[in-house]
């Protein structure tokens, strides 16, 4: 499988077209190219509340129509509802990429319909590839995939299927996971999270990674958004969760009692049958586990989330609420969550010691969470100087590259008897090791 993703940042208008920050020249596929392009009217429902249903559909038909004259080679695939698909041939993927950018220049202008001005807003999901290795559902697929990313990153996405470059393309990951799974591609990382008054480590979370016998290395931020749109984040975090498991026994048998934690997508925290699979495996084990989720997690679907997360309490799962800050937080939900352990966004510790604002947000949060009789724990912790203002500020654990980078099981088990070795000496200085160190890590 092959393609790369190029993302367009949406310019303003007035900013450079698509060509200046698109797709790369292509060099070998000289000749003719299909690019099949998904284009979304984002404010569809606005424009049928105002416009009503009839006028609405048929708008549609307008803008196609437009279309069709702005680029009269263009065919019209389809065009119903908010959607409408367009395919024509270029001599290069830049090319495509470029008149698509006119297009949305064109279509962003505000139009007088029925005597009134209306502005539309369009979104642009692009597929493109040399016409000689392009099948119909593969460019229909990858278009679809290009709209999907363009919705959540808000700008103009071209996947180009051409390239065989280490970039990957969702699709293709999504496609691989399951065998990856099954065929034991992924492996997990520990970090561990230091109790900063008690000079011990308190926990360590795992975090999973995916060897790829032909990518190599690749990150979760790269994968876990994959897996959930394509339906394997259950199979992947019960794989996650059994070896956790496994490696937790591991540790014992070396003397290390440690409570693992995993992380939970939020998306899993409404699946009954996952709730039910994960705690009887849980049980079964007998293991120290934690769950990290997230609170716009619970947003979502709060009672049944709750409810799940109050079964896994029950069976003995400490949960830490992860992210904290970054993303929606409701007083009113974090109350309600039986959560011990509260993780602040690594966004505001890695800046804690240069914002005047973060060190405010922080020392806030860790009152507040005291007050919920929850632990605070700081992610991100990079620098001395901002461990010591944790400190301080009386922030209960730290998490970060300054103690230790994720590690695989073989280091982490090591790093756990090095600090034992420290502690027996009656004299933990700190848990801070040169910077050299993490690097031959
Ligand atoms: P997270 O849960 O917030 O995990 C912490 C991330 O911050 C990890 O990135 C870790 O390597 C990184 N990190 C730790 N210390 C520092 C530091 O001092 N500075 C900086 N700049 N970064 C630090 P990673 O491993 O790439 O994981 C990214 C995210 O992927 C995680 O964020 C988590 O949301 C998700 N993830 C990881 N493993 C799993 C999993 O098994 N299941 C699910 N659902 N999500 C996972
Ligand atoms: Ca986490
Ligand atoms: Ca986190």
């Amino acid at each position: 499988m092959r393609g790369s993703v190029a993302a367009l940042p949406q310019p303003r208008d007035g900013a450079p077209p698509a060509e200046s920050a698109g797709a790369k020249p292509m060099e070998g596929h000289a000749g003719v190219w299909r690019i099949l392009s998904q284009c979304e009217i984002l404010n569809f429902a606005t424009l049928r509340r105002h416009l009503g249903r009839p006028r609405a559909d048929a708008l549609v038909l307008d803008i196609a129509a437009r279309i069709a004259e702005l680029m009269p080679d263009v065919r019209i695939l389809t065009a119903g509802r908010a959607l409408i698909e367009i395919g024509f041939e270029r001599e290069s993927a830049e090319a495509g990429a470029a008149d698509i950018d006119r297009l949305r220049k064109a279509l962003a202008r505000p139009f007088d319909l029925d005597g009134e001005i209306y502005t539309l807003q369009m979104q642009f999901g692009v597929a493109a590839a040399p016409c000689e290795d392009c099948d119909d559902v593969r460019l229909t697929e990858a278009a679809e995939s290009a709209l999907e990313q363009a919705r959540n990153e808000k700008k103009v996405v071209i996947l180009d299927l051409s390239r065989a470059d280490l970039a990957f393309d969702r699709l293709t990951l999504m496609r691989e996971l399951p065998r990856a799974i099954a065929n034991g591609e992924m492996f997990l990382q520990y970090q561990p999270k230091v109790h900063v008054r008690r000079q011990e480590i308190a926990s360590a979370e795992a975090l999973v990674r995916w060897q790829h016998p032909q990518r190599g290395l690749i990150l979760p931020g790269d994968f876990i958004s994959v897996a959930e749109e394509a339906g394997e984040i259950g199979a992947l975090t019960m794989w996650t969760l059994r070896q956790v498991i496994a490696d937790q026994k591991r540790l014992v048998a070396h003397g290390h009692d440690l409570t693992l934690f995993l992380n939970i997508s939020g998306m899993l925290l409404a699946d009954a049958e996952f709730v039910k699979e994960a705690c009887a495996v849980v049980t079964a084990s007998g293991a120290k586990l934690g769950f990290e989720i997230t609170e716009t997690a619970v947003i979502r679907d709060p009672d049944s989330a709750i409810q799940h997360l109050q079964t896994f309490a029950d069976i003995g799962v400490k949960l830490a609420i992860d992210d904290y800050g970054a993303g929606l937080s409701s007083l009113a939900y974090l109350k309600r969550l039986p959560a011990k352990e509260l993780k602040i966004d690594k966004m505001f510790v890695m800046q804690l010691t240069s914002s005047n604002r973060d060190p405010l947000i922080v020392r806030s949060t860790i009152d507040l969470a005291h007050a919920l009789e929850m632990e605070v724990t700081a992610e991100g912790v990079e620098t001395p100087s901002a461990l010591a203002l944790l400190s301080v500020m009386g922030c209960d654990m730290v998490q970060g590259f300054l103690l230790s980078r994720p590690l695989g099981f073989d280091a982490f088990s090591k790093y756990l008897a090095d600090e034992a070795h420290l502690a027996s000496s009656a004299n933990v200085q700190s848990f801070i090791r040169p910077e050299s160190f993490w690097k031959r890590a």
